[in-house]
């Protein structure tokens, strides 16, 4: 599959005599080079060692600690087991005392280092000015990139803009002397902390203010740019800058600018075609830097797990040809897109040059590229072949760039990664030079029958477009009305329901009637009569309905979720991941009915024993506003596949979507008065249903005051009725993340922004506490006042808002009570301006810090963007004062000490623990969702056991032996139990 077939015995003999100099070249090395080659071939070849070697590097940056260094080689190697170099070993096993923390962290640090050392020039511009000096002298060019990664906050990117001007004046004047031209790698994802796929035009526009005096400022000295790659969420928005920014009259003749793009990418050929097309028309080239792409696993993972298309080659020969077909491409192209050829691959080297030989193409019509510290042999052989070769330089402090340097470049932790290939083969030259063949396919399957609606990525601008339309389509479709339904049939009533857009109230999202308790009894009655029929269908018909629903909800995902954006006030995000779980609860509940249907067999010899499920009877289904399609479908689509009738009295802050999703679910088949729609003032008629003799069961989902009196009311009439009902109560939380000495900062901030701002708060996971232990309380607290304050705030029909409105005018007035009360007990460290947003029911994300463990920021609910700092001094007591309030629904550490994770494991009593991402986004039949203490009485919603609360278990034993004969046991699949 090359190119050109006809150029493979070229290839083989340029890389032939490639790899023989790169063999002569090879020299004597270093004690602490040998080191670092045995320390890499056992990265490369030992998995165990390479995950907790790379973790260990990871986290060692945060360990300033002697004791906590010490302390981690253990938890990470085992006692004494990092692999330090023989000779520090020998030394430390000699020492009379043994290994102590103050003997071996600086040891280990060291070691570290050295490597580090390795990749990384150093953290100055004298040491960046070394490296570009050491290699002209060996007749290399360099690109300097400075280490970092996704910035959080605006405060953030604008220390990286001020690090590379930093940069460029110190350098200027030297560089001049040598002769040499100023060339920057730049990492888009730095220039701007709320870069969305969402918002392309807006984060081009941010990171471009950001880009261009820099851009400028090596204009003026003759050099060059070129914008990094990284993940595939920020790919279209790199090219956007990087053609935005060339389109500026100022930068429209540069001809030192160029972009990387990756060969993993599937996308990558058509981009490249789109890229030339449009170089073709400017007055000078555009430099294409082509590597292949250092985020393999974390792109395949990601995409895996969200259910998403994989966006780059699964097969490393696939990646081999896309790249062969990219070179052909660029080298053809090359007046357009001047070609940079970033390899260590010796065949992608050797075609390389077979086609520039063919093409007669001279420097600098080209340039080779690759990366300091790796590749050495290959380095000199290029250059002494005379061609140009770039040498990719980060610069950063040495520890904390190696951590970056492990995620950034070494997370390929695939055998066929770079890593491997650099250190650990040494496979035959045929072999390597040979064509990019297949090898079988390696495809994963996963083995449950259930799979997750995926949510949208809105990468494409098709999915983009698709939500805004739906927006346009719903407005069109606002102020109607919607009657009750019972039976099957409408019923008006004069009273009303209305519901406006919390973000512009004075816009009405539709008006619903109102039920009374005449039209309650009537539901009731309705009901008991229907569910008389609906428990006799067979459970696989009532799964169809379900099925059939989720289909028509994935029709329509993009109305459903545009009508939650409008009356709930849903970021297109939450929105959209709404409506996806509503789907995936259908189909999930629908499976565990089946799965339920077969019921168990006890059976002994003359004896069956059947356990089988028979539903309750009427249930009442009660859910909250703030998911107001999936947890209304979750309760109610539980209800009907185990056989109940349903009556729905939905959430008056969000009536309009239960009533489109009850017409969707009469549209899928339910039969009439399975489902009653009940839209009424919360506390009467909800009162009225849980009370009404007629009810078996209710499903309330919201907040603890409700849930316990419903439980108080649910078992107050027993024996009047001649019944116990069963009331499921899921309700709220004050969910805690702990911070732990050695976290990850940067993803514990974006984790806690997310999870604490996301929906403005809304959402009964949220973060509502965070426990720092030890000395992270002042760096986090920093951050997260940074992070905090960059924000997107906005109206959720804006596609790149992050945090909306709160829900309604009251809810607005109490959560700002609360702010008000905790500035006299705590510190009010940070709050958003919201100045401009006085029209929608807006609160400012809001940060208390000197919060004491009894205040009341601590301990209740406040269902709002407001979030409360504690700070412990150890981890054991972070965990007491997480688990020291009333509830106990969602909570998070974010650790790097194996020992302090299983703790967690173990004491964080918590009915969805998370560990090193956010609390929020619980997937259905992933993360099986619900608390237990005042959080939750019911099994896990989106969980195995869920629908077992919406049944009643039966055993029938018959006596099969009969005048001394016993037929053999039969047992049929579908036995019309639930
Ligand atoms: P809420 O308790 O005010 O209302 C929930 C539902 O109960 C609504 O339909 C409401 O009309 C109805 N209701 C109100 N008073 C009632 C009464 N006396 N008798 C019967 N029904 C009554 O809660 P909310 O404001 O809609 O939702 C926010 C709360 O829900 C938060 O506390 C949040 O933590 C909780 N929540 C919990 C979960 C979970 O899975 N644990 C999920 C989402 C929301």
């Amino acid at each position: 599959m090359t190119p050109d077939e006809a150029l493979q015995p070229r290839i083989e003999t340029i890389g032939r005599a490639l790899l023989g100099q790169e063999k002569s070249a090879a020299g004597e090395a270093s004690t602490a080079e040998r080191w670092i080659q045995a320390f890499m071939h056992r990265l490369a070849q030992d998995v165990q060692f390479r995950v907790q070697a790379l973790r260990f590097i990871d986290v060692l940056p945060a360990l300033t600690d002697d004791a906590e260094l010490a302390r981690h080689v253990g938890e990470y190697f085992g006692r004494d087991e990092f692999p330090l170099p023989a000779a520090i070993r020998w030394g430390i096993g000699h020492a009379r005392s043994g290994p102590a923390p103050h003997v071996i962290a600086p040891v280990v640090r060291k070691a570290v280092e050295w490597i580090g050392q390795r990749f990384i020039a150093g953290e100055h511009a004298d040491e960046a000015y070394q490296a570009i000096e050491h290699l002209h002298e060996k007749s290399r060019l360099a690109s300097l990139d400075i280490l970092g990664e996704i910035v959080l906050s605006e405060a953030e990117a604008d220390d990286y803009q001020r690090q590379y001007l930093e940069l460029i004046e110190a350098l200027a004047p030297r560089l001049d002397t040598l002769g040499e031209k100023l060339q920057l790698s730049i990492k888009v994802s730095s220039l701007y902390s709320q870069i969305n796929p969402l918002a392309p035009e807006k984060s081009s526009e941010a990171i471009r203010t950001r880009l261009r005096p820099v851009a400028r400022a090596v204009r003026q000295l003759g050099g060059g740019i070129t914008l990094d790659m990284e993940h595939y969420d920020t790919k279209d928005i790199t090219l956007r800058v990087f053609r935005d920014m060339l389109s500026e009259p100022e930068f429209t003749d540069w001809p030192d600018c160029g972009v990387a793009m990756q060969a993993y990418l599937k996308d990558t050929e058509h981009d490249l075609k789109k890229l030339i097309d449009w170089a073709q028309s400017r007055p000078v080239p555009v430099g294409v830097r082509l590597v292949r792409g250092a985020y393999w696993d974390a792109e395949t993972v990601i995409a895996r797990r969200e259910g998403w298309d994989v966006p780059v080659w699964e097969e490393k020969w696939q990646t081999d040809d896309s790249y062969e077909r990219c070179l052909a491409m660029l080298l053809t192209h090359h007046q357009a897109v001047r070609p940079v050829i970033a390899s260590h691959n010796v065949r992608s080297i050797a075609l390389a040059l077979a086609l520039i030989e063919k093409r007669g193409l001279k420097p600098p019509d080209y340039e080779f590229q690759m990366l300091y510290g790796m590749a050495g042999a290959l380095q000199t052989a290029l250059t002494k072949m005379g061609h140009p070769l770039r040498i990719y330089v980060p610069i950063g402090p040495i520890i904390p760039g190696m951590a970056y340097l492990v995620r950034r470049l070494l997370e390929n932790s695939a055998n066929t990664s770079f890593l491997r290939l650099a250190f650990a083969e040494d496979r035959p030259e045929e072999e390597m030079l040979a064509p990019p063949k297949s090898g079988g396919s390696r495809s994963v399957h996963l083995s449950s029958t259930f799979r997750n609606e995926p949510v949208r990525r809105f990468t494409r601008e098709a999915e983009r477009r698709e939500m805004a339309e739906a927006i346009g389509q719903v407005r069109s479709e606002l102020g109607r009305r919607y009657p009750l339904i019972i039976g099957g049939k409408p019923v008006e009533t004069s009273a009303t329901i209305t519901s406006v857009n919390p973000a512009n109230p004075s816009e009405i999202i539709g008006e619903t009637a109102a039920a009374g308790t005449a039209e309650a009894d009537t539901a009731v009655k309705i009901a008991t009569a229907a569910v008389q029929h609906w428990k006799q269908v067979s459970t696989a018909k009532r799964s169809e309905v379900l099925r059939r629903a989720a289909e028509l909800l994935g029709k329509q995902r993009e109305i459903f979720a545009a009508w939650e954006i409008l009356e709930a006030g849903k970021p297109w995000r939450e929105a959209d991941a709404d409506v996806t779980e509503a789907i995936d609860y259908l189909r999930y509940y629908a499976d565990l009915a089946d799965r339920m249907a077969c019921g168990y067999a006890f059976d002994v010899a003359g004896e069956t024993n059947r356990y089988i499920y028979q539903p309750y009877g009427v249930a009442v289904v009660i859910p909250p506003w703030n998911f107001p399609l999936a947890i209304l479908t979750g309760m109610l689509s539980a209800g009907i596949a185990a056989g109940n009738a349903v009556i729905v009295k939905p959430s008056s802050q969000a009536p309009v979507i239960a009533a489109r999703f009850i017409e969707l679910l009469m549209r899928a088949g339910i039969p009439e008065g399975v489902v009653q729609f009940l839209p009424g003032e919360g506390a009467r008629l909800g009162e009225y249903l849980v009370q009404h003799p007629g009810v078996h069961l209710i499903a309330f989902t919201g907040s603890m005051a409700v849930g316990c009196r419903i439980q108080q009311l649910a078992v107050a009439h027993m024996q009047q009725q001649g019944h116990a009902k069963h009331a499921i109560a899921e309700m709220g939380g004050k969910n805690a993340i702990i911070v732990d000495a050695d976290a990850d900062l940067d993803d514990a901030v974006a984790g806690i922004v997310a999870s604490a701002f996301g929906y403005a708060g809304q959402k009964c996971s949220a973060c509502s506490r965070v426990i720092t232990v030890g000395n992270t309380h002042d760096a986090l607290v920093h951050r997260l006042k940074e992070g905090t304050q960059s924000l997107i705030i906005g109206p959720p029909e804006e596609p790149g808002a992050f945090v909306g409105p709160v829900i309604s005018a009251s809810a607005k007035k109490r959560i700002m009570q609360r702010i008000q009360a905790g500035q006299t007990s705590a510190h009010l460290a940070a709050q958003v301006d919201i100045s401009s947003y006085d029209n929608g029911y807006f609160v400012a994300p809001t940060l208390f810090t000197e919060v004491a463990t009894t205040d009341a920021l601590a301990q209740e609910e406040i269902f709002g963007p407001v979030l409360a700092l504690l700070h412990a001094d150890t981890f054991e007591e972070a965990i007491g004062i997480a688990n020291g309030t009333a509830y106990a629904l969602t909570g998070g550490v974010y650790s790097r000490s194996p020992a302090h994770l299983e703790l967690a494991r173990k004491a964080f009593q918590v009915g969805n623990l998370y560990l090193n991402r956010k609390i929020t986004g619980a997937v259905v039949g992933r993360q099986p969702f619900g608390g237990f203490a005042l959080s939750g009485t019911g099994h896990k919603a989106g969980g195995p056991d869920y629908l077992l609360q919406f049944v009643q278990a039966r055993t029938i034993t018959e006596n099969t032996l009969r005048r001394g004969f016993a037929p053999a046991p039969s047992w049929r699949r579908d036995n019309g139990g639930i």
